[in-house]
């Protein structure tokens, strides 16, 4: 779908990647850094050695998958991603959750979080501030009427973003979230080229893909051959903490 939308993107990624260091709520400031154990008491610690501190937790990896629901692809990721135990993010657009409510469902019960990509996918910064308004909240009320609940966060179509559409989101009540590492999957890179895209996540990242917008078969299958090698190396993964 939108093919030449997406050959826009590659002008308003820029803006976009700015505009995440102001006012997107990262996924990082939702973790809590864990103090260290310094409760040793000074009175035995001449006899007893002291307890070694916790390792703090490491921060999970954000997976975040955009502009589905597509049917048949969607619930091929869904599969790969219940077969290695990861919740991921699923931005979905309120016109295909209300044409597709089942999926929506299935993402949702497997302990995905759901976050608004508006309803049909346009460009925020080239509407009105009426138009943004009208595209967030018609997109959160498609994909309330799949899951029967109004989603907490929203990703701009293309990443693309200005002062209009984060005053709306604030009068909403909606936390945009962009992404730290962009896979630029949908332009069909090689499957071995995804792979290493995902694999560059560190602890605390958000990760953009896609189940929809057009065929993902790469995405998918990158998405199967990374997981368990990052499983292995000891990444975790989570849902977009602003989402839930
Ligand atoms: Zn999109």
């Amino acid at each position: 779908m939108k093919l030449r939308h997406y050959l826009r993107l590659s002008t308003i990624a820029v803006v976009a990647c700015a505009s995440a260091l102001g006012g997107t709520v990262g996924a990082q400031s939702a973790l809590a850094a864990v103090p260290p154990d310094a409760a040793a008491s000074s009175t035995t610690a001449q006899t007893v050695a002291p307890a070694p501190a916790p390792r703090a937790p490491r921060a999970p990896i954000y997976l975040t998958f955009d502009d589905g629901p597509f049917p048949a692809q969607t619930k091929r990721l869904l599969k790969v991603l219940e077969r290695n135990g990861v919740q991921a993010t699923f931005f979905v657009l309120g016109q295909l959750a209300a044409q597709h409510p089942e999926v929506v469902q299935m993402e949702k019960a497997a302990g995905h979080a759901i976050g608004n990509h508006t309803w049909d996918h346009r460009d925020l910064t080239r509407l009105s501030t009426s138009g943004i308004r009208r595209e967030v909240v018609r997109g959160g009320r498609g994909i309330r009427s799949a899951t029967g609940v109004t989603p907490r966060c929203m990703r701009p179509p293309y990443g693309a973003t200005n002062a209009s559409v984060r005053s709306v989101n604030r009068a909403l009540h909606v936390k945009q979230v962009l992404w730290d590492v962009d896979t630029n999957d949908w332009r069909l890179p090689s499957t071995n080229t995804l792979v290493r895209r995902l694999m560059s996540a560190r602890p605390g990242d958000v990760v953009l893909m896609h189940d929809g917008g057009g065929n993902r078969s790469r995405s998918i299958a990158a998405v199967a051959r990374a997981l368990p090698r990052m499983i292995k190396r000891g990444d975790q993964f989570a849902p977009v903490q602003a989402c839930l």
